[in-house]
């Protein structure tokens, strides 16, 4: 724990560099010493227009000026006119939002559960990955795939059975009449970036065609143009009964949606809900995100940069021990030496590069889907540098 955590007010919950954030634009962000850092890391795939997009301050200013808060009870403009712009680009027919991708989640789980008690006789058992993320509420806790994760904060959350990914035998034989879903991430995010394979995604369709059962594609983290299309399930031209998008949905807002069909509209009144769901704020910010997407194209930049840079680690990975470098568009990662990858996080810190390892044999990239070849060759001199530092000092203690 570094000295600025304990003389803080802050309960412990992560580690954290020792330095203050300030401010941020575009592919950038300046701690309170003014040192700049370029942000290969988008807050966690979350910063998908950059930092302070001036299209999210204009949405948050003019929408304060009307009105922030009315009532989850009512109806308002931007929460009218914002479900139906994200049911048009998803395809889908209906739409709830919330604040955070967890409580998406949740309400995909109590969705499908309804529709068991509605439609299976009472099914509520759901299918989830192994390696999987689905958040950290006990439901989303205990649907997520992480071993250690299922008996922390014990009693879990029961009805969450965990089968191989790709594995689709093995999702065949968990799925009995106690079940109401199979729910999924892509590309798996937290997991360390493994893509699903085409075949196992076409097989879970079937499957849940076949039992009446409801696939549910956790987009949080690959939906709104990371994976070089709008919605990552548009690579399988497969169609989902249920999406939940969050991350990049709200550009760095708070803001999160689980959509799904008209078929599906199953709540009663009160069974779903919350104070903050589809605040005016939220829903001004996520349609102007939404409009900046579409008019810029920018998932299709996200597929061109993500070609560049995957590139650009393959020619990396002949002279440095790195390797499986994967992911598609802006959702990268590749593989260090055990132990690696936070000391090469370190060192692009101080270096000014922020990038991220979700385990310590991986580094995972994800930034802003305005990135451009110059950030990117920008971005590469830094971790060459510090795959130099490490590696050759390796080599001479070795
Ligand atoms: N699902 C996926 C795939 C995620 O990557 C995350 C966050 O990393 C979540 C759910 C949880 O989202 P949140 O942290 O906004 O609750």
């Amino acid at each position: 724990m570094n000295e600025l955590q304990k003389k803080s007010n802050l309960l412990y919950i992560t580690e954290r560099p020792s330095v203050t954030m300030q401010k941020g634009k575009g592919m950038y962000i300046w701690d309170t010493n003014d040192k700049r850092y370029l942000d290969f890391s988008g807050g966690w795939a979350v910063n998908s227009l950059g930092h302070s997009p001036d299209a999210v301050s204009h949405a948050l200013i003019s929408q304060a000026d009307m009105l922030i808060h009315a009532s989850p009870a009512f109806y308002t403009e931007p929460l009218l006119s914002y479900a139906a712009a994200l049911t048009k680009a998803s395809g889908m027919d209906k739409v709830f939002f919330a604040s955070s991708g967890a409580e998406a989640n949740e309400s995909a789980i109590k969705l499908a559960r309804k529709h068991g008690a509605v439609h299976l006789n009472g099914a509520s058992d759901i299918i989830t990955l192994t390696n999987s993320f689905h958040g950290r509420t006990l439901a989303t806790m205990s649907a997520t795939g992480k071993a250690h994760w299922q008996q922390l904060f014990a009693p879990k959350v029961d009805g969450f059975k965990h089968v191989e990914a790709n594995n689709l035998d093995a999702c065949f034989a968990a799925v009995n009449n106690e079940t109401c879903a199979i729910m999924v991430e892509l590309v798996q995010g937290e997991g360390g970036v493994h893509v699903l394979s085409e075949a196992f995604v076409y097989g879970l369709r079937k499957i849940c065609d076949a039992y009446g059962i409801l696939l549910i594609f956790d987009e949080i983290q690959t939906g709104m143009g990371r994976t070089g299309k709008l919605f990552a399930h548009k690579h399988y031209e497969i169609k989902p009964d249920i999406i939940t998008l969050g991350k990049g949905i709200g550009a760095g807002f708070p803001l999160s949606a689980m959509l799904t069909m008209s078929k599906y509209d199953l709540f009663e009144a009160g069974e779903q809900g919350g104070t903050y769901c589809g605040s005016p704020l939220a829903c001004a910010v996520g349609e102007a995100v939404l409009n900046e997407l579409l008019e810029n194209n920018w998932a299709h930049n996200a597929a061109v940069q993500g070609q560049y840079l995957q590139q650009a680690l393959g020619e990396l990975a002949t002279r440095y021990p790195i390797s499986s470098v994967r992911g598609k568009g802006l959702l990268l990662a590749f593989d260090v030496p055990h132990g690696d990858a936070g000391k090469l996080v370190s060192s692009c810190m101080e270096n000014g590069l922020i990038i991220n390892s979700p385990n310590p044999a991986t580094i995972r990239l994800s930034p802003p889907l305005i990135v451009n070849r110059e950030h990117i060759d920008e971005m590469l001199l830094v971790l060459e540098l510090a795959f130099g530092k490490l590696y050759t000092m390796a080599a001479q203690q070795g």
